[in-house]
């Protein structure tokens, strides 16, 4: 017997073996998920937790729903991948159906976030050369201190938060960084040669920091009248998790270009997507971009159905609805530790006071109950449950924060 299968239980071997092998980039709960149904997952040892997480929110359909299951099944039993150097039948459906749902015209589909952000990096600089005429090499993109986009080199160049850039230059030119929510300060920022604007609707990762009311209208008029594309960044606000199928609806405004990932698959496969509304798509050229997975026939059946049962069974007027509920039962949580619970939809958190002991207490007290909610920050803990949550389970989700919440 080697040191792992003398650990105390199942969960201690598991969490011993990903130390020994793993890259040690994440620091997880310490409970090894081995099942998920709806809004509960189960861990290896038959515990059963409600998931306020949701895989930062790409299960908003809930833990394996049977019919993308189905769907993923069916397509898996038929053709997964051809690459784009051929056609597939349900590619075609795919953008058809997407596009209906959003209200756009172009789709370019990817895998990861990160990915559908520099697609769309790429698009808008070279939308800004040949359509804007920004001089060759002089592009510039600005974006909003406290952003998340994703993990690539590029992506972290333009991130404010030391621990994702530290350590990982020399970096891309061509942002700019401006105060999140401070609509004057991205007037300021532009200049002739900008050519986008790319924020998050709510900062997710940041928190759930919510912008001041006017502020993407604001960034709408701004680039209308300065001929700059607004990029959106919904891969977390998107597909129903604020109680809209996307965020802007709740300011009323359309964005240039509107990224999506996450919950398009409802969490069974890597699927983003860069939607457009404008001619700004038709700036690509066959062999300018490109991705061997990007568009294959299993994400596209995944997608289909993870976007059919979003729609179907209500899951965004569900989020709206169940949202205000829960938000309004944690507010009136009489807890002098909490400094303030803000959010849309179920897209929700609670910040702690800086000396009420730390988010990942009240986490680590949390899972303890049965109730799995991850810390963002030393002080935030954020609440994302599926969006097929029911009134009885946000009661239950408020009851037990009612209890471990530093008094
Ligand atoms: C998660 C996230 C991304 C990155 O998505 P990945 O699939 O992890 O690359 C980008 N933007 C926002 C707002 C996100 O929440």
């Amino acid at each position: 017997m080697n040191d792992i299968t003398l650990q105390h239980s199942l969960t201690d071997s598991y969490i011993a073996l990903e130390a020994l092998y793993g890259a040690k980039n994440y620091k997880p709960l310490d409970v090894v998920l081995t099942r998920g149904e709806g809004v509960y997952v189960w861990d290896v040892e038959g515990r059963r937790y409600l998931d306020c997480l949701s895989a930062y929110s790409a299960v908003n359909q809930g833990h394996c729903h049977p019919k993308i299951l189905e769907a993923m099944v069916q397509q898996a039993q038929r053709l997964t991948l051809t690459s784009r150097a051929f056609r597939n039948d349900q590619l075609a459906a795919f953008y058809e159906e997407l596009c209906a749902l959003t209200n756009s015209h172009k789709v370019l589909p990817m895998n990861s976030g990160a990915e559908a952000v520099e697609s769309a990096l790429k698009v808008a600089r070279k939308w800004g050369y040949e359509v804007k005429g920004v001089p060759d090499g002089q592009a510039e993109i600005i974006v909003a201190s406290e952003n998340f986009h994703g993990r690539t080199i590029s992506i972290v160049g333009f991130s404010t938060d030391p621990q994702s850039r530290g350590g990982f230059g020399p970096f891309a030119p061509g942002f700019k960084v401006v105060p999140f929510g401070d609509a004057e300060a991205l007037e300021a920022a532009v200049t002739p040669n900008t050519v986008a604007i790319l924020l998050e609707p709510i900062q997710g990762e940041a928190g759930v920091i919510i912008p001041p009311a006017g502020y993407l209208k604001a960034a709408r008029e701004l680039c209308t009248r300065e001929n700059v594309i607004l990029i959106l960044d919904e891969i977390q606000t998107g597909l129903g998790r604020t109680g809209k199928l996307l965020a802007e609806e709740h300011e009323g405004i359309e964005a240039d270009l509107t990224l999506i990932g996450k919950a398009l698959s409802g969490g069974f496969y890597p699927v983003s997507a860069v939607l457009s509304n404008t001619e700004v798509m038709s700036v690509l050229h066959p062999g300018e971009h490109g991705s061997t997975f990007g568009g294959n026939p299993l994400a596209c059946a995944v997608a289909r159905a993870a976007l059919r049962v979003l729609v179907e069974e209500g899951m965004v007027e569900n989020a709206a609805r169940v949202g205000e509920r829960l938000k309004g039962q944690l507010a009136a949580i009489k807890a002098g530790g909490v400094k303030e619970v803000r959010g849309r939809g179920l897209m929700l958190a609670v910040e702690l006071h800086p000396e009420a002991g730390g988010a990942r207490r009240v986490c680590e007290a949390l899972q303890a109950r049965g109730l799995l909610a991850k810390e963002t920050h030393e002080h935030t803990i954020r609440i994302a449950p599926p969006l097929i949550l029911t009134d009885e389970q946000a009661d239950w989700i408020a009851g037990h924060f009612a209890e471990v919440l530093p008094r």
